[in-house]
């Protein structure tokens, strides 16, 4: 007897999913959503108007109001969008790199010194540099004629500072 596939039904089994495949999920439109990829890793996003003086977002277990990880991301509501995104994806490396870190939470402060080591910190910059600006969006939006750092940046929500890094420009003294 021959076993046939024509009539089997094939069933998909409910695989989590990795934080990179989440993330590649989004990075496809810009601006990235951050908020979509963060909520669907399991954390909740917050705007906040009483964080501590000087800090520019949190992380922390939230065991009320968490997500489905049991954390939950605060940023200062009152910091220009393209920050708080920024802010969030910050984070969200945070959760993804140093998880077993995070008991305690963190609060950030304005240089997004949350805490653990400057190599962390780091690390934390650029993954989510690597999240809101993936090169081959970039690339796609240059063909499409968003040639300019002001046009590049609009578009993935980013400040003009953070794609200036990314992309490798020198940035000039401020006084210059
Ligand atoms: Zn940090």
């Amino acid at each position: 007897m021959t076993a046939t596939m024509e009539n089997s039904v094939i069933t998909t089994p409910t695989v989590p999913q990795t934080p990179g495949e989440v993330i590649a999920k989004y990075q496809a439109v810009a601006p990235v959503d951050i908020v979509s990829i963060t909520q669907e890793l399991g954390i909740r996003v917050w705007e906040m108007h009483d964080l501590p003086e000087g800090t520019s977002g949190q992380i922390w277990l939230d065991a009320v109001n968490g997500g489905t990880s049991g954390f939950s991301i605060g940023v200062r509501a009152s910091e220009p969008l393209s920050r708080k995104r920024f802010t969030v994806a910050h984070e969200l490396a945070h959760y993804i790199l140093h998880r077993s870190k995070l008991d305690g939470g963190l609060f950030e402060d304005i240089m997004y010194r949350g805490g653990l080591s400057s190599r962390e910190e780091t690390q934390a910059n650029q993954l989510a540099a690597d999240i809101l600006m993936p090169f081959p969006l970039i690339r796609k939006l240059i063909n499409e004629g968003e040639n300019t750092l002001e046009k590049l940046s609009h578009r993935l929500l980013v400040s003009p500072l953070a794609l200036k890094i990314r992309l490798g420009i020198p940035l000039q003294p401020s006084n210059s």
